[in-house]
């Protein structure tokens, strides 16, 4: 009897792991997003375009989530990864500093506001929102005042999804699920000043919506109230909402005032989207803590950051430093990426050409108004454009909600080869918006292939509402 050991029966032919055939198109995925609704692989991109697998071809009329800045595939942001890859692509940073990082930081400080001179970075714009509320928190702490910590925000606002940010988030539907995990914040109106009518100025409404923070902070004891966080231009929330000019510098007068941080969240505005590299220029003003992502690294690699003062900063540290962070946080490939983009934003003007060509394509938008009698309003700076579906323009009131209008004209120009953005905001304010913000780069003559299927989808959906038809 042979005492040696058997052999290691090899694995049977079906024990490993079967690697499915991707070519052959899964029959069923298991890769799932926020509904069953899906849309076609995406094969490549280059500049303001995109294909699909099938060869389709469409033009990226919301730079995706309003984050393409730059465009795709930009051959200067490609080669600053390339070289950055070979030399490193992580390195934690209690371990090591990278050189990306620190030139970044740089970079941004220069950008920013005078005495914002200090970045944090993060992966997105949900970490950059939730780390400015730490800091907020730790400063408070830092200068002896203890009972500072909550955030008054504005209703319609997007500010993330985790729940942090989430809480801050005017959004119903976003937050009604969870609303018991969170803690619940205060929510004052957005200026939304376009809608009313109450035989104010616009610059009168300005000041009144922003008057209500005031209300806001007493209502809740201003010794409680640690910031108010705001995005300077709307997003998707409001559709690119800009408030009058009387409501800004108010804002800031009134947090000085109460001892209350202003948070600008520049996630969506910052790097350029709106004309100036951020949205606070358009205003001449200085937020005390600021959050940036998406344009930040346009789409390269997953990046965000906290820009701080270096005095809120410097007093968290004399108290035991910034309890928060995140593994990736300085991901040497990222912000190589996010090092390239912005230099490039800079270099070419991207600021500079969103305003010219913002301001051609927001004529051309407001030109589809004397055929769409359902186009009620149209608004934003830069590229950062909005256009407004309503029922009728004078009264503005809503289209009824089982149309899902918004959604529909952006199928529609989908099928057209036109990628726009839709969101309808329930609660307090409800309205269907579009989004077209194609990349900073877009030329004159592109303004057409947005145009085009745009004009094509309005009509269909002005049929199928059964509006009478314009012109
Ligand atoms: N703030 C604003 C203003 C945004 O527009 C967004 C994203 N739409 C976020 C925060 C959250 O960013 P992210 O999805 O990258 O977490």
């Amino acid at each position: 009897v042979s005492t040696a050991p058997s052999p290691v029966p090899e694995a049977p032919p079906d024990y490993a792991p079967a690697v499915p055939d991707m070519d052959a198109g899964p029959a069923r995925s298991h890769l799932f997003y926020q509904s069953r609704h899906r849309r076609p692989l995406l094969d490549r991109a280059k500049g303001v375009h995109m294909w699909d697998v099938a060869g389709k071809r469409y033009l990226d009329g919301s730079s995706g989530a309003m984050v393409s800045n730059i465009g795709h595939s930009d051959p200067v942001v490609l080669e600053a990864m390339r070289a950055q890859m070979e030399k490193s692509t992580f390195g934690y940073r209690l371990h090591f500093e990278n050189a990306p990082a620190e030139h970044l930081a740089r970079l941004v400080a220069e950008l920013s506001p005078e005495g914002m001179d200090r970045v944090f970075f993060v992966s997105g714009g949900s970490e950059a929102v939730e780390s400015c509320l730490k800091l907020a928190r730790q400063y408070a702490l830092a200068i002896g005042e203890a009972t500072r910590f909550k955030v008054i925000s504005r209703y319609p606002s997007y500010h993330g999804a985790t729940l942090g940010a989430l809480a801050l988030t005017g959004y119903t539907t976003m937050t009604a699920p969870f609303a018991p995990m969170m803690h619940e914040m205060p929510k004052i109106p957005a200026p939304t000043c376009y809608l009313d009518r109450d035989g104010l100025t616009m610059e009168e409404r300005g000041r009144r919506y922003a008057d209500m923070l005031e209300a806001e902070i007493l209502r809740q004891g201003p010794e409680t109230v640690l910031a108010f966080i705001m995005e300077p231009v709307g997003g998707a929330s409001t559709g690119a909402l800009v408030a009058p000019d009387s409501y800004y510098p108010r804002i800031r007068e009134i947090c000085d005032y109460y001892g209350v941080l202003l948070i600008h969240d520049e996630v969506m505005t910052g790097a350029g989207r709106t004309g100036r590299f951020l949205a606070s220029e358009h205003w001449d003003l200085k937020p005390d803590l600021m959050a940036l992502s998406k344009g930040f690294a346009a789409g390269y690699a997953p990046l965000g950051a906290m820009v701080a003062s270096d005095k809120m900063v410097e007093a968290v540290m004399e108290h035991g430093g910034f309890i928060h962070g995140y593994t990736y946080a300085g991901n040497p490939l990222a912000c190589a990426a996010g090092l390239a983009v912005l230099r490039e934003t800079v270099r070419r003007d991207l600021p500079g050409n969103a305003a010219h060509i913002g301001d051609l394509l927001k004529a051309r938008l407001e030109g589809l108004k004397e055929r769409f009698a359902f186009i009620g309003d149209v608004r934003g700076k830069g590229l950062l454009l909005a256009v407004e579906l309503v029922a009728d323009r004078d009264t503005m009131d809503p289209l009824p909600p089982e149309n899902m209008a918004a959604a529909r004209l952006v199928d529609l120009a989908y099928d057209r080869g036109l990628i726009i953005y839709w969101r309808r905001t329930r609660g307090g304010y409800v309205g269907d918006h579009v989004m077209v913000c194609p990349p900073l780069i877009l030329t004159e003559p592109e303004i057409e292939e947005i145009m085009g299927p745009l004009e094509e989808s309005l009509a269909v959906l002005e049929r199928e509402l059964g509006f009478a038809g314009g012109g």
